[in-house]
């Protein structure tokens, strides 16, 4: 029997706001610990929470971003469990109505575009942080991270591989970063996933039960720890066997995951609203406001690559999927290169360069203006492709602006005529073999004499006129 993977996906997002959710402490990444706490989020006795505004309109960014609708009345609850990392012995977070639902974002699979559901979207207050590495005995405990704003994106059971799983995280991070709600970095936690996944036999309409994982840091142990996950409940179904509805943790390690239960892990949060919040009312005005604060997202971005530049659709989601790439490529074209010119540059030379140096574009020294000078140089034939190439490369660790380093370097292209034949005569006694092979009608053989060439003047020479200079002079028409 062939088996089907079902999987939905519950992503926590750190929002970046300056103050926690309930409290004016810095919301801020790291700091020695327990210096960014206050009575209000270390849970003491008789303080009041007050919700932060600004992460009320980050999540209704976000909401929108995710096509979710914003609920007009919405509230906070306590989902109560116990600890050590939340003193209060709950979190404040949504239930019954949280403030996003019934979205979807779009994925690009090999099959196409595949919808997937978003079931809600809600506000929730992070906890804090339990160190157990290197400490003598027991824990510590810092409390900077308690409060933080967080955002929980719950998908529908729409997913059904593993790649899929990687492609929506990948697809919520881009919306994410250019809604500029959210850093949305894994490695320092401020986006986080667990999944839920289940098998059914190709074909069945109904779902089978779910296990859940956690622990997963990156966007490929989530993809690995779905296969393993996978694989096992494959086994153990064929054996017979039934799945038990737990959670399990990634071991990154190991490469496997491993059952988790106790009691801590039972879910009976007894939920019930927060007596000390009030609840939110959000008028369509608000919405509106928020709507029309948003900036342009990742799909509206492709289609306008593809629709007004004529960018192949893989060039666009090339540079689409990376903020800071598709923001140099505009601001290029936007002081007057070619798109088309542009986005090859970017793509091939510029990404390049990149890779191998292990940078991104904000630590190279170019600016989109020196791009959109280089291809103009190359537009005028001031200089060649080639050398064009090169002068990326300086323009990158230097700074300087590409008329300069042309200048400097003497690099403008030969285009003078009489300043070619003299190297063009050169390269033909060197190379009496091609040229004889030429005379007797192999004229392919022309492409390597113009190769020489252009070895000869160090790329300068204009690559059209030099072809037809030894065509005359083999031809002898000259
Ligand atoms: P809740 O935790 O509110 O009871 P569920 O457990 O039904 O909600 O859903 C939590 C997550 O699990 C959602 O992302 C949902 O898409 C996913 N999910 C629900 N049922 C299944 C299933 N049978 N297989 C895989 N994922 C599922
Ligand atoms: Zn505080
Ligand atoms: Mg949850």
């Amino acid at each position: 029997m062939r088996y089907e993977m079902v999987v939905g996906l519950e992503v926590h997002i750190e929002l970046s706001t300056e103050s926690k959710m309930f409290c004016d402490c810095s919301a801020k990444f790291g700091g020695e610990a327990n210096t960014h706490v206050c009575p209000v989020c270390l849970g003491m006795p008789g303080v009041l929470p007050v919700p932060n505004k600004k992460a009320i309109d980050y999540a209704m960014r976000a909401s929108l971003a995710l096509n979710c609708q914003i609920a007009p009345f919405t509230k906070f609850d306590r989902k109560n469990y116990h600890y050590p990392d939340m003193p209060k012995d709950y979190q404040i977070s949504q239930y019954d109505k949280p403030i996003g639902s019934n979205g979807y974002v779009v994925i690009r699979t090999d099959k196409g575009d595949r919808r997937i559901g978003i079931r809600r979207l809600h506000m929730e207050e992070d906890t804090g942080k339990s160190l157990h590495e290197g400490v003598a005995a027991g824990s510590l405990l810092d409390f900077n991270r308690a409060g933080v704003p967080l955002i929980e994106i719950v998908s529908e059971p729409d997913i059904r591989t593993a790649e899929e799983a990687r492609l929506y995280l990948q697809k919520i991070r881009t919306i994410m970063l250019y809604t500029g709600v959210s850093d949305v970095k894994m490695e320092e936690g401020s986006m986080r996933c667990d999944a839920n996944i289940s098998l059914r036999p190709e074909g069945s309409s109904e779902f089978g039960t779910l296990v859940e994982i956690k622990n997963m840091n990156s966007f490929r142990s989530v993809q690995r720890a779905l296969e393993y996950e996978a694989a096992r409940q494959q086994s153990v179904l064929e054996s017979g066997g039934r799945i038990v509805r737990e959670t399990r943790h990634w071991d990154e390690g190991r490469g496997v995951t491993f059952s988790s239960r106790s009691k801590e892990e039972a879910h009976d949060y007894r939920y019930f609203p927060d007596p000390d919040l009030v609840p939110l009312e959000i008028n369509q005005e608000w919405v509106d406001e928020v709507r029309r604060a948003l900036p342009e997202l990742p799909d509206q971005r492709f289609r306008r690559y593809v629709e007004e530049y004529n960018l192949p659709a893989y060039d666009a989601r090339v540079l689409v999927e990376d903020l800071a790439l598709a923001g140099f490529f505009d601001e290029a074209v936007a002081a007057g290169a070619n798109p088309k010119a542009a986005s090859n540059w970017i793509m091939v030379d510029l990404q390049g360069l990149l890779k191998g140096e292990g940078k991104s574009i904000s630590e190279v020294k170019i600016k989109p203006s020196h791009l959109t000078q280089l291809i103009d140089l190359i537009e005028k034939a001031t200089i060649s492709g080639k050398i064009a190439k090169d002068v990326l490369v300086e323009v990158c660790f230097t700074g300087k602006d590409p008329e300069s380093v042309v200048k400097e370097k003497g690099l403008v292209q030969i285009t003078d005529e009489s300043a070619l034949i003299k190297a063009a005569e050169e390269v033909l006694a060197a190379n009496p073999g091609p040229v004889e092979d030429y005379r007797k009608g192999k004229k392919n053989a022309i492409g390597f004499l113009v190769g020489q060439l252009m070895k000869a003047t160090r790329g300068k020479a204009n690559p059209g006129l030099a072809n037809d200079i030894l065509r005359k002079l083999l031809d002898g028409s000259v």
